[in-house]
């Protein structure tokens, strides 16, 4: 997978993949994280990305011709997928990230101070990607949490020991609870069933868990997972 990412602030994204599971799996091989500045494909010469609204109005709106021009910059392949950060896309969930990490390149547009002039949207006809209903200063934040979302889901990026495999959301459900050492903390024990090395009963226990949780904190997704495994 090769990310390339359309920000006016491309140190953000770099520092934030040269860490932890990020940075090793960037060194193996398994993603790159390309940066491409819109500033630099002003043709202006003070280098000016921005303007003031047509109608008036607060704020600083993107001008098309840097960012048609970055994003025209990059090579496409056939199984490329374009992704705009907007407060106004479909919100990211796991089934959305499941499906982009089938693509070979993900392009990402953040925009920034008002956003994106509307002719970006018709010339390039994105993905609009929403991380929530709240809005945000720019679209690196958005695009960070979807090529980590992503790059997990990537063959050889987490090791055995950090595997996506029962993580909330992979079976319908929320999580069941993790413990480590020491056996008891202030009084709060480890359940015994963890301690007894029988996997039958850990696996049970662990279901049980997660159902339990999913009903209290997310009844929404406990519905669909009861509707589900009853058809
Ligand atoms: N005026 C825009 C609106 O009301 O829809 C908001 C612009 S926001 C201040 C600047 C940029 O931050 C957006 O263009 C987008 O790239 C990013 N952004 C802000 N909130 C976001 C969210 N919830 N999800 C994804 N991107 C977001």
């Amino acid at each position: 997978m090769i990310f390339y990412v359309l920000t006016l602030f491309p140190e953000i994204i770099q520092n934030y993949c040269g860490y932890s599971i990020m940075k090793r799996a960037v060194e193996n091989g398994i993603f790159t994280v390309n940066t491409i500045n819109p500033r630099d494909f002003t043709l202006n010469k003070h280098k000016k990305v921005d303007d003031t609204p047509y109608g008036g109005g607060a704020g600083m709106v993107l001008m098309p011709q840097p960012y048609v021009d970055a994003y025209e910059s990059i090579v496409q392949c056939k199984n490329t997928v374009t992704v705009m950060l907007s407060p106004q896309g479909e919100p990211l969930c796991d089934k959305i990230v499941n499906e982009l990490a089938n693509y070979d390149k993900m392009i990402l547009l953040c925009g920034h101070y008002e956003g994106f002039d509307e002719r970006i949207r018709e010339i390039i006809k994105p993905r609009e990607i929403s991380l929530g209903d709240f809005v945000l200063t720019g679209g690196e934040l958005p695009a960070l949490c979807l090529i980590d979302a992503v790059s997990r889901k990537l063959d050889g990026t987490l090791g055995k020991i950090e595997s996506a495999d029962e993580d909330s959301f992979s079976n319908g459900l929320i999580e069941y609870p993790h413990y480590t050492r020491p056996r008891e903390y202030r009084g709060l024990k480890v359940p015994d069933v963890l301690l007894n090395g029988n996997h039958k009963d850990i696996n049970e226990f662990r279901l049980q868990e997660s159902l339990k949780r999913t009903k209290i904190k997310r009844p929404d997704l406990y519905q669909k997972y009861i509707e589900n495994s009853s058809i």
